[in-house]
């Protein structure tokens, strides 16, 4: 079959090829995939740029939903043609603290799809059955392939930190998960919401304010966003901030957003020391948060509220294309002339 394979540690090594197809085993069941979302992860290992090591060669893609095509031994609830979404926790140990109180996201020993294990660029994945989601009647397969984005937004803004209704949010970084957020945080209650770029940022943050998920957006280059934040907020700050950016000058801009006694969740990677003073966590009285990943209830959440229609994955795809045309796909996203773009494994 053929795959999208990161088969080197350097720059640019991605490339199409020809892979075995992967064995069933018991407790699994194998998806034919029927679409796959391109994600900044995957573009961080096009160009190697990525927050932490991946394993070549490897499969990449970890967003992905299809039907299921092979059911292997012990599996009672799932049946051949299932429309499932898939988890992103390929493997985890099942034993450990995290993996008994339902956090199996952060299992020490935890193997994601499309870096750790391979991924869902291609025709076939093999997935344990404890990791399978039905799709709703009436949801497409091209928004089910965005659960796994969502997921991840709902996750950070619903477990380590609420939106409390009424919030003014700061959504600093307008990729995909900005994006999402801005959606997430109006959804559960935001009175405002803020997205903070840059300028390149300009495209993705028009299709977030057109699509009115954004009240505000700020574009850095030509605005001080923590000037601008204050005066929107007629003096007071941000109550709270999401740093879907990842960098120095986004987590600096987010603790200096917000008000005192605000709240700032870090969702987005970087790979930059940080370098700069924490006092202003004392000087504001800030609780500063961390996230990672998603785990079973999110995608049931999530996956009903796309079918209620309350979240609109639709709105960030910018494309469908098939494996072959994954280069453009990326360059696209990499652009950041795209939000989102999904490849078609069975086009
Ligand atoms: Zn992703
Ligand atoms: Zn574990």
């Amino acid at each position: 079959m053929k795959a999208i394979v990161k088969y080197g540690q350097g720059p640019d090594m991605v490339e199409l090829r020809d892979v075995p197809e992967p064995k069933i085993r018991p407790g699994t069941v194998m998806i034919e995939v029927q679409r796959a979302a391109v994600c900044g992860w995957d573009i961080e290992m096009w160009k190697h740029t990525m927050a932490n090591p991946v394993k070549v060669p490897v499969i990449q893609g970890h967003e992905f939903c299809g039907v299921i095509a092979e059911v292997g031994d012990g599996v009672r609830d799932w049946q051949v043609g299932d429309r499932v979404a898939c988890e992103t926790s390929a493997e985890v140990c099942g034993k450990c603290y995290s993996c008994r109180t339902g956090d199996y996201q952060v299992c020490p020993e935890r193997r994601g799809y499309g870096y750790g294990v391979d991924g869902a660029f291609t025709r076939y994945v093999v997935a344990r059955k404890e990791i399978l989601h039905r799709i709703p009647a009436g949801l497409g397969f091209d928004e089910a392939s965005l659960t796994e984005p969502f997921c991840v937004v709902h996750h950070a803004l619903s477990d380590p930190v609420k939106v409390i209704p009424g919030d003014t949010s700061v959504i600093i970084g307008p990729g995909p998960i900005g994006i999402i957020s801005c959606q997430m945080a109006r959804l559960m209650g935001a009175a405002r919401t803020v997205l903070v770029g840059m300028q390149n940022d300009v495209n993705r943050m028009s299709v977030a304010k057109t699509r009115n998920w954004a009240d505000f957006t700020i574009n850095v280059s030509e605005t001080d966003p923590v000037k601008a934040i204050t005066e929107i907020t007629e003096g007071k700050g941000a109550d709270l901030a999401i740093d879907c950016a990842g960098n120095t000058p986004a987590f600096s801009t987010a603790l200096e957003s917000v008000r005192r006694n605000g709240r700032v969740v870090k969702i987005g990677w970087g790979p930059k020391p940080f370098n700069q003073s924490l006092d202003v966590l004392l000087r504001k009285s800030l609780t500063v948060y961390g996230t990672f990943g998603h785990n079973w209830h999110n995608w049931e959440a999530v996956l009903g509220l796309f079918t209620a229609k309350r979240l609109d994955p639709a709105g960030l795809i910018s494309g469908v294309v098939p494996l072959a045309g994954w280069h453009e796909a990326f360059e696209k996203v990499h652009s950041t002339q795209a939000v989102k773009m999904v490849l078609a494994p069975n086009q």
